[in-house]
């Protein structure tokens, strides 16, 4: 079964995610565990944390199919002491904060080297933060999203991904989430049934299926190996449809979140249900 829904706001309290999701019929949502423009935001109190829980529960909203986005402003791989520092203790909190919500897996870009340390570097520095960060919370997985290489993220190859998750101590708790917009701008054709069906089976091949813990679905305004990251509408951008049919067929991104970034939020009820359309 698929569990399709898009990143909604958590405005006025995270407690309204569950209700923002219900709104437009997803099955599945994301959200900010808090405002992912500033470093520091109030604790949850245990009114927000008792309302998200029973509202999850009264509308149908089960942890395994809710993926929450870290902050941009996080970098677990910084080369220098104080902005890596800053970024743990903000990662942190975000683990801590789903854990405080019963959510059991948060999405994160993985970091930057900002030209300043060798990209292999970088990537340790990443998996020693998921291993700091795993060790102080429990039951929630850290789940590195791939992306589209721009300027000097890392992530954008399944071989970076996969360095990362090998260094990670406890490889329970590590997981991945594919976005399609992402993964074409890194240079992976997957708009075509031989391109789609060979970038996956490179995926499991080089990482593995038993990690993917979401995906997101957007279109793209970038080509293919642009390493520039603009999500658009489906349909609006240099997607093909096919693509967004591989994925609602595709068995192996059942009971997963499936989640919507695209741009234009009016579009977002009429885009979940194309994708429902889509399902053979
Ligand atoms: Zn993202
Ligand atoms: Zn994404």
């Amino acid at each position: 079964m698929k569990f399709i829904g898009a990143h909604i706001s958590a405005g006025g309290g995270v407690e309204n995610a569950p209700l923002n999701a219900y709104a437009i019929g997803a099955k599945a949502f994301a959200f900010f565990t808090k405002n992912q423009r500033q470093w520091f935001a109030s604790p949850y109190t245990q009114q927000n944390i008792d309302l998200f829980k029973s509202r999850c529960g009264e509308l149908g909203y089960s942890p395994d199919h809710i993926l929450p986005h870290a902050s941009y402003l996080i970098n677990l791989g910084h080369p220098e002491e104080d902005g890596l520092n800053k970024s743990r203790n903000a990662f942190n909190d975000e683990m801590k904060r789903c854990e405080q919500l019963g959510i059991n897996r948060l999405n994160f870009h993985p970091g930057s080297h900002l030209h300043k340390i060798p990209i292999d570097a970088c990537l340790d520095r990443i998996a020693e933060s998921i291993d700091i960060a795993l060790e102080k919370t429990r039951g929630v997985t850290a789940v590195i999203e791939n992306t589209a290489g721009q300027g000097t993220n890392l992530g954008y190859t399944f071989e970076q991904i996969a360095h990362i998750i090998d260094k990670v101590e406890d490889k329970s708790r590590v997981g991945v989430c594919l976005d399609t917009a992402h993964t074409l701008a890194a240079g992976y054709e997957i708009r075509t049934e031989e391109g789609y069906d060979g970038t996956m089976s490179q995926f499991d091949r080089i990482v593995g299926f038993r990690y993917l813990k979401g995906i997101h679905i957007n279109d793209s305004k970038k080509e293919l190996g642009s390493r520039v990251d603009r999500h658009d509408s489906l349909g609006k951008g240099l997607m093909t449809m096919d693509l967004f049919s591989f994925i609602v067929n595709d068995s192996r991104l059942d009971d997963m979140p499936l989640i919507l970034e695209t741009p234009v939020e009016s579009l977002w009820p009429e885009e979940i249900k194309l994708l429902y359309s889509l399902q053979k």
